[in-house]
This record gives structure tokens, C-alpha cells and sequence, in this order.
């Protein structure tokens, strides 16, 4: 009874003093089919800011091992920006930003007339903000399970669809729930084991973030990380299944110059631009067209430590021009600092670590490992874009997908068996 009561106690003062949900969603009667459930698994995690050169860096002990055991890349190519959600659910869905809509982890619709933020918890649900189609959406549509455990986009219910299992995002369940949850989910019978199973780790992004790359709080984030992973693995092994692992990052993290950040150019008149706050890069809106060439030039004219661009004139290799901006939500003008330095136009200290620089940046480059009974072992590869990853999981989990992506499959083919 006293038991009941603390858990009573426990469960209110997390739901509504933190007003974060704990519990996991589980839609009911769903089941894997006959065809399904003779397919492998695909246990994909994402560490995020888990730049190319850590697990060498700070010798993470049980990736090193596992990714000998299959395929590693060089690094693993962001898509621009190099934030957070344009990348995960780029990932997700095979497509760059430009393409699927999270063009930033904040931005401004123009027709909506509204600004998108990753942490408003009412647009992480609306997947009016978001195209393409998550690896879980079509794998639930073929009749085959899936398992989220935070992924951004995928707490939206896309054409009336979300992941069977699934944890909205909150940041207080401890790393050994989380390993556990996923010890059950390798327990379930046949027909109800999900065999695509998505976690992501916020640790190394918030240590880095904090303390930059280089420090201690980093090193101690990417052990803990490989620790949980090493656990997983070990979970994987004793369930007998067919259980591969890609474990990948979003982007890589930079040491910036806090001290001499740049403020809002004096060329940007507000009365005639929607400028929402960043630091690695600046959208700026015009209300109305007759002011975006002006302010161009007179932009150009100012600069010092950072790029302009007309977003027509924004570089090719990243896919977010004008022309590539399906939802038309990216700047009619981008800047852009030149790393170390950043923007601060809302009297914030950024953070000493940050992202969201060009992909070709050494210090954006994120990781790519994958091992498992479908992987080669042993094997090394060049450097791809992220959004090769969409092809790869359907190829091994035998999915089909109809919509248009960026990725190619011929690109990871010659990573499987
Ligand atoms: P970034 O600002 O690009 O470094 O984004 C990383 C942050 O995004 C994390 O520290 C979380 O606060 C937040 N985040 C990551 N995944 C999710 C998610 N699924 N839902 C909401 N917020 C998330
Ligand atoms: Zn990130
Ligand atoms: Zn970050």
C-alpha cells in the first residue's frame, strides 16, 4: 500500500510539477504480420553532436570494438544546417532540409505567418510542419512494429500514424530505464517485438555545449553514452535475434568565440524583417520584397565575419536555396559567421560549443558505425550524406517506399551482405 502511495506520489510530481510525461505510448492491436515478423531488426541510435573524431578522442571503449566488427566511415556528412532537428528528421525521412521542411530548429512560415520552434511542445505534435515520411510511418503501413525513443517528428501523427511504441521527449528518464525499456522490447513475442527500434542520447550535445568538446564533462558524456550502448548491445546478443546496430550522429560541435560575438547588422531595419534568434546562422524575412535587395547591398557593404546571401545564392552543395525550399521557409536573405565567430542578437552568452556551421566544416563532421548479421565487418568507407541512411534501414528491413527522397540506395549497398 505505501508502495502504491510513493508511486502515486512519484508519478503526480513528474507529470504535473515537471509536466513531463514519462510513460511510454503503446498503440493497441497492432501487430507485426506473418511476412514481418521473419525480418531482421535495426536498432538505429543517434548520439547527438557526436562528432567524427570522440569515440577516438576520448576512447570509447565498446564503439570501437563494435565498429570493427562492421563498417565505419570516415564521418558522416550533416545536411545544412548542421542543427538538430533539420538533421534527425532528415535522417528520418531521407531528405535534405530544404526538402522536408525543418529548415532550422527555428524559422519563419511566411504563408503561416508564424515561427516554428523545436521547443514549443504544441508544433512537436502538428505534422502539418513536417514532409516526407519517417522510416516508422512506413513501416507501420507494411504491418511491421516500431519503437521510438525520442526522435525528433515523431511524437506527430503522420496520416493517422505514430510509432507502436513510443516516449515523448523529456529529459528525466534516466539512462538505465532506457536501456531496460529496450531489453523488453527484444522480449516481446513475435508478432508485437518492434523490429525498428530509433533512440537518441542528449548527453554529448549538452556537455559539449556547456564545456565545449575538449573537457572533461564531454569525455565523461561520451562514456556514459558508450557504456549504455555496450549495454544494449549486450541485450541485443542474449535475445538471440537478428539485431543490427547503426549508431550515427547529427553534426559535429565547434569551440566558438564567446567574447566578441556579432550583434543584429545595422543594415536591418525590424520595421521591415522578422529576424528569429540564432547564432550559427540568421534568417532574415522581409515583410515585404521591396526591401530584401537594398538591405542586400547594404548588407554587403557592412559585413565583417560573416557571409550574405540572396537565397537564391545560397550554395549549391547545401540544398537550401530558393529553389529547393518546397515549404518557403528559408531567409530571403541567410548570414552566415565565419566559426569561431557567431551572431548574438538577443544579448544571450551562446553557449562555448556550437553547431549549425557549413557541413563541409571538419568540426561539423558527425559519426557513422553499423554492425550486425546484414553488415560486412571490418569495413571502412568514405564519408556520405546523412540521408543515405533512409535506404539503407528500408533495404535491410525489406520496406518500400513510393515519395520522392534525396537519398540513394546504390550509395550503402555495398556496406550489406
Ligand atoms: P540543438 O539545439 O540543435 O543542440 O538541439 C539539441 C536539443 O534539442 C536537445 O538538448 C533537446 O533539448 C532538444 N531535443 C532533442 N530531441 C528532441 C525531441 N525529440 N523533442 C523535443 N526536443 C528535443
Ligand atoms: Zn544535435
Ligand atoms: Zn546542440
Amino acid at each position: 500500500m505505501r508502495l502504491l502511495l510513493l508511486a502515486v506520489i512519484f508519478s503526480f510530481f513528474f507529470l504535473n510539477v515537471c509536466g513531463q510525461d514519462t510513460t511510454q505510448k503503446v498503440v493497441a492491436n497492432r501487430y507485426n504480420s506473418i511476412e514481418q515478423q521473419k525480418k531482421p531488426y535495426v536498432i538505429l541510435i543517434s548520439i547527438d553532436a557526436f562528432r567524427w573524431d570522440l569515440a577516438d578522442k576520448y576512447q570509447a571503449k565498446n564503439l570501437i570494438k563494435l565498429r570493427e566488427s562492421g563498417v565505419q566511415a570516415d564521418y558522416l556528412k550533416p545536411s545544412y544546417p548542421s542543427l538538430t532537428f533539420p538533421n534527425h528528421y532528415g535522417i528520418a525521412t531521407g531528405m535534405y532540409p530544404s526538402h522536408h521542411g525543418i529548415v532550422d530548429n527555428t524559422f519563419y512560415d511566411q504563408k503561416r505567418g508564424v515561427v516554428y520552434k523545436k521547443s514549443d511542445k504544441i508544433m512537436a505534435v502538428d505534422s502539418s510542419w513536417y514532409g516526407g515520411k519517417p522510416l516508422w510511418v512506413i513501416a507501420e503501413q507494411q504491418k511491421m512494429l516500431s519503437a521510438v525513443f525520442y526522435w525528433p517528428g515523431s511524437e506527430i501523427s503522420m496520416d493517422g500514424i505514430k510509432p507502436t511504441y513510443l516516449f515523448n521527449y523529456s529529459e528525466i528518464i534516466p539512462i538505465d530505464r532506457r536501456i531496460n525499456v529496450v531489453k523488453d522490447w527484444l522480449k516481446l513475442p513475435d508478432d508485437k517485438r518492434p523490429h525498428f527500434i530509433a533512440l537518441y542520447f542528449p548527453q554529448v550535445d549538452k556537455a559539449a555545449h556547456n564545456y565545449k568538446p575538449e573537457s572533461e564533462e564531454t569525455r565523461v558524456a561520451v562514456k556514459i553514452v558508450d557504456d549504455a550502448i555496450g549495454k544494449m548491445v549486450d541485450a541485443a546478443k542474449a535475445s538471440g535475434l537478428d539485431v543490427n546496430f547503426i549508431v550515427l550522429s547529427d553534426h559535429g560541435m565547434a569551440t566558438i568565440d564567446r567574447e566578441n560575438t556579432i550583434t543584429l547588422p545595422k543594415a536591418i531595419d525590424l520595421n521591415h524583417f522578422k529576424v528569429p534568434t540564432g547564432n550559427a546562422l540568421l534568417h532574415i524575412y522581409a515583410n515585404e520584397k521591396q526591401y530584401i535587395k537594398p538591405t542586400y547591398k547594404a548588407l554587403k557593404a557592412e559585413a565583417k565575419d560573416y557571409d550574405v546571401y540572396l537565397s537564391k545564392n545560397i550554395p549549391k552543395a547545401w540544398h537550401y536555396n530558393k529553389k529547393e525550399d518546397k515549404y518557403n521557409r528559408i531567409g530571403d536573405i541567410l548570414l552566415v559567421p565565419h566559426l569561431p565567430k557567431v551572431f548574438n542578437i538577443n544579448g544571450v552568452k551562446p553557449d562555448v560549443g556550437q553547431h549549425g556551421f557549413d557541413p563541409a566544416i571538419p568540426e561539423m563532421h558527425a559519426t557513422f558505425y553499423a554492425w550486425g548479421p546484414n553488415f560486412k565487418s571490418g569495413l571502412k568507407i568514405p564519408a556520405f550524406e546523412n540521408v543515405n541512411v533512409y535506404p539503407l534501414i528500408t533495404k535491410i528491413l525489406g520496406l518500400s517506399y513510393t515519395q520522392k527522397i534525396d537519398g540513394k540506395e546504390k550509395i550503402l549497398a555495398p556496406i550489406l551482405k
